[in-house]
């Protein structure tokens, strides 16, 4: 049998979910330590959830997790008021909120979307320990270096290796996790009109429980008033998150004890969805473009991928 030279481009939890139903298949990454973007941030100030569902706790339960069932009270606090329920403008204007820079007037904001990230009063989330998770899905063997073009037509791909020498592979099929935004530049021969938008972001970490909180709970924010647009439990304290790059000193105008500010270039991106190739599958919420993928759906694609290819 003729052995396939099958490539994973990435290793954030979506390349190590690829790989784990996708054995066969080589990591290539650039990545000092294995983990992605998870890794990169070493308080893990983003909020990153499992959500509870039968996929993710098969995938923690066959790795020996040990996981709590927890469900996340989600608030809605319109303009000083807890909301029960929202109607459909309310709903956009919260996440117009999220969708523009916290110091932007977001009535300027041209956004019909109406997902919000939850529909519910509610998160139904897997509490674990996801260093833990991403140890145990650590490949044994990868190749460190950063992809530099693919050439999807003639099926090959050149990387950057440790000594910066550029290497050339042939590919059979390719698992993509690199971000969409920074991987299609790199594809020689391909045109698309996809625009991968995206805003920054700011994450607050406080040692203190605000008074608006009642319970240990997750809170959205729709308030002109306020830079931020959430806040929730998070590594022992409270993190709020604010769309656009904020001052340490604006946030401590509004946020008492604050223990740590971190910022992304991208926090918050305008969807494209992504079509997948014959030869190369898009995997992960930013190699989709797409935020409403989860890690159940990327499991459900990971295990598609293998099953096709049986
Ligand atoms: C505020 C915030 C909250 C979030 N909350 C959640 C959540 O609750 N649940 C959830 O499921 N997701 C959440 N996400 C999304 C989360 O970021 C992803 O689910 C997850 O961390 C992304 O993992 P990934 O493997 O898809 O991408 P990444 O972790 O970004 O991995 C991409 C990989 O590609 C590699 N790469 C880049 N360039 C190259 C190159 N040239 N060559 C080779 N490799 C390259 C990188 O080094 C990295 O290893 C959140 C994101 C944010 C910003």
């Amino acid at each position: 049998m003729k052995i396939k030279n099958n490539y994973i481009f990435g290793s954030g939890i979506s390349a190590l979910i690829a790989k784990y139903y996708n054995p066969s298949y080589v990591v290539i990454t650039p990545d000092e330590e294995i983990g992605g973007q998870i890794k990169k941030h070493k308080n893990l100030l983003m909020t990153f959830h499992i959500h509870n569902h039968p996929l993710t706790k098969a995938l923690l339960d066959e790795l020996k997790i040990v996981y709590k069932e927890k469900r996340l009270r989600i608030y809605y606090v319109y303009n000083d008021k807890i909301l029960e329920s929202l109607d459909n403008k309310q709903r956009l204007n919260f996440i117009k909120n999220k969708m523009s820079e916290w110091n932007y007037d977001n009535n300027s904001v041209d956004f019909k979307d109406l997902n919000l990230s939850t529909t519910s009063n509610y998160l139904d989330i897997l509490e674990c320990d996801i260093n833990e998770l991403i140890k145990k899905l650590q490949p044994k063997e990868y190749i460190k270096g950063s992809i530099k073009l693919v050439n999807n037509n003639r099926k090959f791909f050149v990387y950057q290796d440790e000594n910066k020498k550029l290497v050339t592979k042939n590919y059979d099929k390719i698992i993509n996790t690199i971000p969409a935004n920074l991987f299609f530049p790199m594809l020689y021969n391909y045109k698309n009109n996809y625009h991968f938008n995206y805003l920054p972001a700011t994450f607050c970490l406080s040692s203190n429980k605000s008074s608006f909180m009642e319970d240990e709970s997750m809170y959205y924010f729709y308030d002109s008033n306020l830079p931020y647009n959430r806040c929730q439990p998070y590594a022992g304290g409270y993190v709020y998150e604010a769309t656009g790059i904020v001052d340490e000193k604006v946030l401590s105008k509004y946020i008492e004890n604050i223990t740590a500010v971190e910022n992304r270039y991208v926090g918050v991106i305008r969807n494209e969805n992504v079509d997948d190739f014959k030869h190369i599958k898009f995997l992960g919420r930013l190699a989709q473009w797409d935020s409403s993928i989860k890690i159940q759906n990327v499991i459900e694609k990971a295990k598609l991928i293998s099953n096709i290819e049986r």
